[in-house]
């Protein structure tokens, strides 16, 4: 090689490595800023234990007024945020459920300060029955065991809730920063299928390997990690009730432990908690405060196990959808029926027919139909999140599962609005406490029309553009 050919070799080695170099700088420099143009989330927590000791929701047979505190109870917001800028908000609430004037309320609240449509909002509760007496939610449960000033309290406490969401939706909006958004899924296995399996059994039933029904042990989990690689936010379900406890302790029940055992295990991220489709499932076995640290614990390691797993990334975009189809009651009652009913020896049934009554004499007939709400999110191309209302039972998420394709399928129950328990086809027609005698304790005025699943998941349906 002649001299001239060797300094010519030696420029052009030295140009390929600054352009190598130049390359290297513009890829370091853009993988950060593809981060930042896919997802955003932020979360953020507020306390919403009661500031008085008042009534506890979710049990006719209590007495008094709560008496101490077991956990704290919170209400927790994560706000997603797409490349596009297309943004929604899951606010998790460890309340027994919200009534559907409530949550209208707070959406609306939502929307004024913050520009939130309301297919931009799920409202998510624990269904902890060691909470408050949330508004109207099961009014006719708790109509005759609240005096004036317990009345008061409950309306006080739903005032301070809708200022407690809209503060922790706009802390966790101001939180907003690139994330990577993945997903996973777990398994625990505290619940069982209430209908079918006797609670004093239960240990005989798992060691003989005879516990039967339908159940759904998958925990579903999705981590937003920052651009530190610290995780800011983890949210997750599980589809079961949360009834280990029952006494006079504010409490998340297992649900509150799990989000705190999450929470212990990752300083600085906030856990959010999600209950599925468990109106038919309990925690077994349940009753004591040992019980709902040890089924939380279980869920929390399902959740850190994902977590230290490999995890998929959420790639695409966000959709949110919301809307209220009309499902059907079985034939309504006549005046006369409610008039006879409000005369019953069984208080509740009295106090349902009491309550319609006004409601009728207010100028607002009986409806042939509830607006059932169903939300339907797409998280990329990954994750379908659906979010039902009412104590909607399993059989659901087992039929939506089996029937959605292209991606995995989460779906929440005691979203949005718990005006009822929400049975299937089969458990409507077999019947018991959630096929139709529950329906008292929520002030509706008789059993779902056989309708009513089909109804549900066409909506669904519908909304996922899946066809059925
Ligand atoms: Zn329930």
């Amino acid at each position: 090689m002649s001299a001239k050919r060797m300094i010519l070799a030696m420029i052009l080695t030295i140009r390929c490595g600054v352009m190598l170099l130049l390359a290297a700088a513009v890829t370091c420099f853009v993988v950060p800023l593809e981060a930042a143009e896919t997802w955003k989330s932020g979360a953020a927590a507020v306390n919403i234990t009661p500031e008085r000791f008042m009534w506890m929701a979710g049990y006719a047979a209590r007495t008094r007024p709560a008496e101490g505190k077991s956990t704290e109870l919170w209400a927790k917001a994560l706000v997603l945020e797409d490349a596009e800028g297309n943004r929604g908000v899951i606010v998790t609430l460890d309340l027994i459920g919200l009534d559907r004037a409530l949550a209208a309320s707070i959406c609306d609240k939502l929307g004024e300060r913050y520009g939130l449509k309301r297919e931009q909002i799920a409202l998510c509760t624990s269904h902890t029955h060691s909470g408050p007496v949330v508004a109207r939610n099961l009014r006719p449960m708790h109509y005759y065991l609240l005096d004036d000033t317990q009345k008061e309290l409950v309306d006080a406490y739903a005032h301070r809730l809708e200022g407690k969401v809209d503060e922790v939706v706009g802390q966790a909006i101001e939180h907003l920063a690139p994330v990577e958004l993945t997903w996973g899924s777990g398994t625990a296995k505290f619940a069982a299928n209430r209908r079918n399996n006797a609670e004093g059994e239960i240990k005989r039933l798992r060691a003989e390997n005879k516990v039967v029904g339908p159940s759904y042990h998958d925990v579903p989990v999705l981590a937003a990690h920052n651009e530190k690689g610290e995780l800011t936010a983890v949210l997750f379900g599980y589809a079961c009730h949360a009834t280990v406890l029952d006494g006079y302790e504010w409490s998340g029940d297992y649900p509150g432990h799990a989000q705190i055992g999450v929470e212990e295990a990752h300083p600085g991220c906030v856990a959010l908690f999600w209950a599925g489709c468990g109106g038919d499932q309990n925690p077994m076995p349940r009753r004591s405060v040992e019980l709902a640290k040890r089924h939380g614990r279980e869920l929390a390691d399902a959740v850190n196990a994902v977590l230290k797993a490999d995890m998929k990334p959420i790639e695409g975009s966000l959709t949110t959808a919301y809307t209220e189809v009309a499902i059907p009651f079985a034939k309504l009652p006549q005046r006369e029926q409610l008039v006879a009913d409000s005369q019953s020896d069984n208080v509740y049934v009295a106090a349902r027919a009491k309550v319609l009554l006004s409601e009728i004499d207010a100028g607002r007939p009986l409806s042939a139909t509830y607006p059932y709400p169903i939300a339907c999110w797409k998280l990329g191309n990954q994750v379908q999140f659906v979010a039902l209302g009412g104590e909607v039972v399993v059989d659901y998420a087992l039929r939506l599962k089996e029937e959605l394709r292209g991606g995995a399928t989460w779906v929440a129950g005691y979203s949005n609005d718990v005006m009822a328990y929400i049975p299937s086809k089969r458990v409507l027609t077999e019947g018991g406490y959630e096929g139709g005698g529950a329906m008292v304790y929520y002030g509706l005025p008789t059993v779902w029309a056989p309708e009513v699943e089909e109804t549900i998941i066409r909506g669904v349906h519908e909304q996922l553009g899946s066809g059925n």
